[in-house]
């Protein structure tokens, strides 16, 4: 049967940022995560083309132009990103057609909140939505991992795609590496007269960078030197245990991942019975082992973290990998401007560049949107 011709096709889907309110370095030990999907989302708008070429623009940037051949090396820069979905789609056997497309993004960029993720997942859905491929969302969520893994080259989990993905307004999304499965956990802190407040550092952070990859790699050892899978077999219980039969450099990062699958499950429980306050300590509890243990935080977010705090936020962490990037706040609304307040001041005093704040509620996943151009 001939295949139908796919020129013209047009398609424009969304896909939000994410913030990681607890969870954090995780999820590549098989752990547990709870991001939530934020309102700013990047938009992809695309035309199917006649020839095998793919043509991408983004506000702000130079056009980019690759075949839908491209292999990993052949495209760098942000245009891996979008040649890395297509590389990915057709390495799982799909036909990928010649695309024009063309990208805007509310989601600030190296900020933490995830602005890779939401253009994978929207490149990936509009894509498969010209190409006509039936692509559930786990298979949109592994063909984006898979562009930054093995075609950015940036050795991340599945967490942000998936909160991409599968976020719910009024909801966080539980993440369980383990079984890459999510379910959704009721959050709505307006309700509880409390707001989730992102503070930008402004320090961008770099993924792709060592430090990360270090970390991993030491987990890894770690948990082949205790003879477990994986970090998430062991229970915070029997921590003690397993730290004094590792070699010392490991027994930090040990800690922490075992501590902060932990302080997700408690978290869990406060979320179901609406305890959204009795949270605050156990991110400031995160933040502390993110910073003493796991050793990914920086002094922009430290001071941020305890200006927050001082301020009247009940507690706060930075959120996403570290070494930049965002702090998150959970903050009763009215304290939200003296937080602002107390960390514009703390940043002044201290010479650092300014940062921004954002009230982010638990928004809806990606979808399809309407189109720009016929707006
Ligand atoms: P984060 O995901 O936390 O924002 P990353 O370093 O993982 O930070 O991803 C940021 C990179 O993703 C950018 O440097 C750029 O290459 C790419 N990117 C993200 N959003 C866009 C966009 N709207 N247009 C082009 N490239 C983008
Ligand atoms: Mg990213």
């Amino acid at each position: 049967m001939a295949a139908r011709p796919l020129t013209g096709r047009r398609a424009t889907w969304s896909a939000p940022g994410r913030v990681n309110l607890i969870g954090e370095h995780t999820d590549y030990n098989d752990g547990l995560a709870l991001p939530f999907a934020i309102p700013m989302r990047t938009t992809v708008h695309g035309v199917a083309r006649e020839d095998t070429s793919v043509r991408v623009s983004s506000t702000g940037r130079d056009p980019i132009e690759f075949g839908t051949s491209a292999t990993p090396g052949t495209v760098i820069g942000w245009g891996a990103y979008v040649a890395g979905v297509v590389w990915a789609m057709s390495s799982a056997g799909h036909r990928v057609p010649g695309v024009d497309l063309e990208i805007t993004s509310e989601v600030p960029v190296g900020a933490g909140l995830s602005s890779s993720a939401a253009l994978e997942c929207a490149v990936a859905l509009t894509v498969a939505d010209i190409a006509a491929l039936a692509l559930g969302a786990e298979d949109i969520v592994t063909i984006a991992r898979r562009a930054e893994n093995d075609f950015v080259g940036a050795p991340t989990g599945a967490l942000d795609q998936t909160a991409s993905m599968f976020g719910r307004t009024g909801h966080l999304v539980c993440f369980d590496a383990l079984t890459m499965s999510c379910e959704a956990v009721p959050c709505e802190p307006e309700g509880e007269g409390l707001v989730l407040l992102v503070i930008d550092s402004g320090v961008v952070h770099r993924h792709v960078g060592g430090a990360y990859a270090r970390r991993r790699a030491g987990c890894a050892d770690a948990a082949a030197q205790l003879g477990v899978p994986s970090l998430r077999a062991l229970d915070v219980g029997s921590l003690d245990r397993h730290l004094a039969r590792l070699d010392s450099r490991y027994q930090p990062l040990v800690r922490h991942v075992v501590t902060e699958n932990e302080r997700v499950r408690r978290t869990v429980e406060h979320l179901r019975a609406r305890r959204l306050r009795e949270v605050g300590p156990l991110l400031t509890e995160s933040h502390a082992s993110l910073r003493d243990d796991f050793a990914v935080s920086i002094r922009e977010l430290d001071v941020a973290v305890v200006a927050a705090i001082d301020a009247g936020a009940l507690g706060a962490r930075l959120t996403g990998g570290g070494f930049g990037g965002s702090v998150i706040a959970l903050v009763p609304r009215e304290r939200m401007d003296d937080v602002v307040q107390g960390v514009q001041g703390e940043y002044a005093d201290r010479g650092f560049g300014t940062p921004s704040f954002m009230p982010v509620a638990p928004s809806a996943g990606a979808g399809p949107t309407s189109d720009p151009t016929r707006r």
